[in-house]
């Protein structure tokens, strides 16, 4: 399930191939992906100017120029592609259709965008641009973990009082959109803070410390995003799945990495999620 480095890696890999260029074509090969697609896609995309190309927690948003702004959910298995060869950033042909190539974009540019989801949960939606933040996926998110709303004094005030786990807190989108569980428990490890401590529970100065360390986490994910961008064996043109290595997540019984800490990395199970945590290292 891509969290949101990996959507912010598909949006920019696919803003030199869409912003600022024309959707010469709209190809939308099936009624729905998760849900129904909306009246006339096709249609009502073809012809239309991307003005820019934006992120809401783990939602692209492609502002359009006919006063629309077309939604993008990967879901768990959605792929984006860009092929052909806008601006000179990407060599690639386009390549054979395929079987789950649902929706396929030809840009006035030269550029092919394909979205292909063999499990059909991801999404699109096309919503009036002036009122896109009201759309039901995106209403009751809360401050994007990167932009200026998001800061200590606002985590302290969300924080305090809750008998929830800190991760369920921090996994809850209404408190903080668009983090997900890998990103969450490598922020925890770094914090030092127990995944099962109750988030109302931990001194003002431990929570502040969650937000420049999110902002990290996230960051660093980001620019290993960006680099695989700019990795030419990315040959297939796919957007957004990357190498990057974690300090605990999915490292299950390997020795934690903190100097000096003889532990081996813990798993648990929390509403269903796994967390994984170093019951040395985090208190
Ligand atoms: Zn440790």
């Amino acid at each position: 399930m891509p969290e949101l480095p990996e959507v912010e890696t598909v949006r920019r890999g696919l803003q030199p191939a869409m912003e600022g260029a024309v959707i010469a074509n709209a190809a939308v090969n099936r009624p729905d992906l998760r849900w129904p697609f909306p009246e006339r896609m096709s249609e009502r995309l073809t012809g239309a100017k991307v003005l820019r190309l934006r992120r809401r927690s783990k939602y692209i948003l492609a502002d359009l120029d006919t006063d629309e702004s077309l939604l993008i959910h990967l879901g768990m298995s959605g792929r984006m592609t860009v092929s052909g060869d806008p601006l000179g950033q990407f060599a690639h042909d386009h390549p054979q259709a395929e079987k789950h190539d649902h929706v396929v974009f030809d840009m006035d540019n030269g550029a092919r965008v394909t979205f292909n989801d063999p499990r059909r949960f991801g999404a699109m939606d096309l919503l009036p641009l002036e009122t896109a933040e009201t759309h039901p996926l995106l209403a009751k998110l809360g401050p994007e973990p990167l932009g200026n709303d998001f800061h200590e004094s606002y985590l302290v005030e969300q924080l305090s009082g809750r008998n929830t786990p800190i991760k369920s807190a921090l996994l809850d989108q209404r408190i903080v959109a668009g983090l997900g569980n890998i990103y969450v428990c490598e922020a925890l490890y770094r914090a030092g803070i127990a995944p099962k401590r109750k988030a109302g529970a931990i001194s003002k100065e431990r929570t502040q410390s969650l937000v420049p360390i999110i902002r990290q986490v996230l960051a660093e994910a980001i620019e290993a995003g960006g680099s695989s961008l700019r990795d030419f064996r990315q040959a297939d043109g796919e957007l957004g799945y990357f190498q990057h290595s974690f300090d605990v997540y999915g490292r299950e019984g390997e020795p934690c990495k903190t100097p000096a800490c003889t532990s081996k990395i813990s798993r648990i199970t929390q509403s269903g999620r796994s967390s994984f945590y170093c019951a040395q290292c985090q208190r």
